[in-house]
């Protein structure tokens, strides 16, 4: 099942944010999926579900029920921050516009604006947040639908075209992610009592910091509901030194550094892309004996794009990987997850320029998932 809503569309042009983050790439992958061939390995996954009020009536819910509360934020973010999201705790009523420039890094450390021009804007910036918390929902939304999915024919399955803002800290948001969609969801589903453990498996070119920070601040204060592993870039943001000196400069340096680690760390080398897979999948077989016979009730994965060879940011560069060896690793993790029966939620998250669209449009072709219903 893919859960695709076009009204979730960033549109970073119209806030005059020029980050190569495209709206037209989920748009990409459903006009592959009507032309594909569709192999069809996976015939109980043939079902689109064309948005969050859409996928309401699956889940005999009322559409807004599936919304994101400010409870929904608290549960895993600091109440300072989520004040300031709320327009309160600034005198100045910008708590939320200063929250989105650091999170999208639209001030350098010496005060210029970066990719940002707010002269071309035609939105405030303050309105992308209703749009992010959206965003969240459709993050909550496919894991609910990645419950409630199973069959004869496996487990749950559901794609959800968006999400994945996995560097959002307890804090703070950073590196293009305000709230951290990921853990916001696990520990809504936690508190509703839907699950009691979830793997979070981060694929991103990128470390799943955030992730990772919130995870284990939960664990500590006696949650245990999230095991994480992220196989990443070795060097680069946002672990490289150069990053962390430019964050301590900023007086950022007490949230950025040390980087929490997740339960399961590959760090790949950059020319490394052959030991990729085979690390990976060690990496799952060693969540799997860390959850000491817990079977969990959810895996959520973050589905980067920004591995592949033909991404569009510069930052990304470290880790290229081919288009095979990109579904070869999502096959890898479905078919890993699907041996143990449990289900699966997969969120789009990093994939940068025209090409971005090329992997999840080449896994969800083949493992079947056509849009045609
Ligand atoms: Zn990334």
């Amino acid at each position: 099942m893919i859960l695709h809503d076009p009204a979730l569309a960033m549109s970073f042009p119209d806030y005059g944010i020029l980050i190569p983050v495209l709206d037209s790439r989920a748009a990409s992958v459903l006009d592959s999926l009507a032309s594909g061939s569709c192999a069809g390995r996976a015939a109980g996954r043939t079902r689109l579900v064309d948005g969050i009020r859409a996928a309401a009536p699956i889940l005999g819910e009322a559409p807004a029920s599936l919304a994101i509360s400010r409870a929904d934020l608290e549960r895993v973010h600091n109440g300072t921050f989520v004040s300031r999201l709320y327009g309160e705790g600034s005198g100045d009523g910008r708590g939320l516009e200063v929250a989105l420039l650091s999170a999208y890094e639209l001030i350098d450390a010496e005060g210029r604006l970066n990719r940002y021009e707010p002269d071309g804007a035609t939105k405030p910036l303050s309105a992308l947040f209703s749009t992010i918390l959206s965003q969240v929902a459709g993050t909550y939304t496919a894991c609910r639908l990645a419950l409630s999915g199973g069959d004869a024919s496996g487990p749950g399955f559901c794609y959800f075209l968006g999400g994945g803002m996995h560097h959002a800290r307890r804090d703070g948001g950073s590196g293009f992610c305000l709230v951290n969609d990921i853990m916001i969801a696990s520990a809504r589903l936690h508190s509703e009592g839907r699950v009691s453990l979830v793997w979070i498996i981060d694929v991103d070119a990128h470390k799943g910091d955030g992730t990772a920070e919130i995870a284990l601040g939960l664990r500590e204060a006696g949650s245990p509901l999230a095991l994480t592993l992220s196989a990443h870039m070795a060097s680069g943001w946002p672990l490289d030194a150069a990053s962390l000196e430019r964050a301590r400069r900023e007086g950022r340096g007490d949230k950025r550094a040390p980087l929490a680690a997740s339960d399961v760390e590959i760090p790949v080398e950059a020319g490394q892309e052959a030991e990729y897979l085979p690390r990976l999948r060690e990496g799952l077989a060693e969540l799997a004996s860390l959850s000491a016979g817990r079977k969990p009730d959810l895996a959520i994965v973050v589905d980067g794009a920004d591995v592949y060879e033909g991404d569009g940011l510069p930052s990304s560069e470290g880790l290229a990987l081919s288009l095979g060896a990109c579904v070869e690793r999502d096959e890898a993790i479905l078919g890993f997850l699907d041996a143990r029966g449990i289900p699966s939620a997969w969120l789009m998250a990093g994939g940068y320029g025209d090409r971005a669209w090329e992997p999840p449009a080449a896994f969800l072709n083949s493992i079947g998932v056509s849009r045609r219903a």
